[in-house]
């Protein structure tokens, strides 16, 4: 395609910025008038502005590319679906059809995934809050309990005896993988022995059958080689366990974290030209592995719940230009139509934001503003993009992970939900929501009626 002539421009160098291939250099200034080959504005005529589009054929592509770059190196491996990432039913339908199992963190995940079809031993259960009714719920139907605290283990002591069959468990660690951030408030900490101990009582406990040991260790991780670390840290505790207390783990799961091609806020440099390559995160971790001393036919499955890095990719967020203005700073400020109530990983990153109309003019530096009647609502502080007027239409790019599942209904109602199907049909996985939906629960006493 022949692209429209700009005028050329002089551009003075802004302190902070860097080259010509630098974070300011004019990404986002490419029109984009399409997503996964459908139309933004026929998209935006037909289901309304602003609006989520996902694209299956990108959320397979995603998972398939996974499942290559760790199932070339290493024999035996498992996608679980990380649900808070993204629990549209209709998306984790796709990565279910694609092969993953579930990976839950509570007893409303753990339904939503049964809903799904997904057996109770394809499931995975992590998190800090599970009550009784949930483990016993996770035994019932043999989902694994992956163990975060020692209060948590006697509450499912409680939940597991009498039982016909042994509740089946992993035990969460937390390591130090040389990150500078450690998640250690989650499950049981290695280096100062709580990890073991975990495993020594679980294994103890004829209720309880340990089949996995879990490790996760924060999200969007730049580092590579942390997974190895991790990856050597819990093979050397199961084979522990399998020496000293003649206990074989079936999984070793290293979680999720790996990060999408977002650009994290503060970032040097724009997402694609930073962020490591799957194939050197399953590099790392299938050396760890290889290495470790496992016989070759006892070698763990190695179980990854990846969320951002297989959705982000798949999701878009259409909207439009509600009105322009210019800042008393002289900056030049556009107001959207949709916010952080829909786009909560604006907090996170500087997203991708493309103009729809390929001859809107040069790009300057713009001030983009959500909707809401709050000052926070900013989605992003400075983009390049040429001068938009009402009603000219947007594309952000890579929000599928975290925000249709940490959206708000505040203000305002959240949009219709799309996903473009591998012939390009367009269905709506999830309607926009009306105010008698929202008012549902809604109950006004009977003296102010
Ligand atoms: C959130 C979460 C994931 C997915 O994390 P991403 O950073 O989206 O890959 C995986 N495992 C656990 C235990 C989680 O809490």
């Amino acid at each position: 395609m022949k692209l429209p002539y700009e005028r050329p421009t002089l551009r003075r160098l802004t302190a902070g910025t860097l080259s010509k291939f630098g974070p300011q250099a004019g990404a986002g200034v490419r029109p984009v008038a399409e997503v996964a080959g459908a139309s933004v504005p026929a998209l935006l005529a037909q289901f309304g502005s602003p609006l989520f589009v996902l694209s299956e054929r990108q959320l397979r592509r995603s998972a398939q590319a996974l499942r290559r770059s760790f199932g070339t190196r290493y024999p035996r491996v498992q996608l679980a679906w990380s649900y808070k990432t993204n629990y549209l039913n209709a998306v984790c339908r796709v990565f279910h059809q694609e092969g993953a199992w579930a990976e839950v963190v509570s007893g409303f995940e753990l339904e939503k995934a049964l809903g799904n079809g997904v057996p109770g031993h394809h499931i995975l259960f992590n998190g800090p809050s599970k009550t009784a009714a949930d483990l016993a719920r996770a035994a019932e139907v043999d989902a694994v309990v992956h163990l975060d605290s020692f209060d948590e283990l006697r509450a499912l002591l409680a939940v597991a005896a009498g039982r016909p069959r042994p509740v089946r468990v992993a035990v969460r660690v937390n390591l130090d993988a040389g990150l500078p951030q450690r998640w250690d408030r989650f499950g049981f900490n290695l280096e100062n022995g709580q990890a073991w101990q975990a495993v020594q009582q679980v294994a103890a406990a004829p209720d309880l059958a340990l089949v996995g040991l879990h490790c996760h260790l924060g999200t969007f991780v730049l580092e590579p080689a942390a997974y190895g670390t991790a990856a050597a840290k819990l093979a050397a505790l199961a084979q522990r366990a399998t020496h000293e207390l003649h206990q074989t783990i079936d999984y070793l799961d290293l979680g999720g974290g790996f990060p999408s091609l977002n650009t994290l806020k503060g970032s040097y440099l724009p997402g694609p030209d930073l962020v490591p390559d799957l194939d050197e995160y399953a590099a790392a971790v299938a050396e760890a592995l290889l290495g470790a001393g496992f016989a070759p036919e006892a070698l763990p499955l190695l179980v990854l719940e990846a969320g951002r890095a297989l959705v982000d990719e798949a999701g878009y967020l259409l909207g439009t230009v509600l009105a322009t203005k210019q800042l008393p700073d002289g900056r030049r400020a556009t107001v959207l139509d949709f916010g952080v109530n829909l786009l909560f990983t604006a907090y996170w990153y500087d997203h991708l934001i493309s103009p729809v109309r390929a001859d809107a003019g040069r790009p300057e530096p713009t001030v983009l503003y959500g909707p809401l009647c709050m000052n926070i609502d900013v989605v992003r502080e400075t983009a390049l993009l040429p001068p938009l007027g009402p009603g000219d239409q947007l594309v952000v790019h890579r929000v599928g992970a975290y925000n249709m599942s940490q959206w708000q209904q505040f203000i305002t109602l959240r949009p219709n939900v799309i996903l473009l199907d591998l012939q390009g049909n367009s269905h709506i996985i999830r309607e926009a929501e009306t105010l008698e939906y929202v008012q549902q629960p809604e109950r006004v006493p009977e003296h102010l009626l």
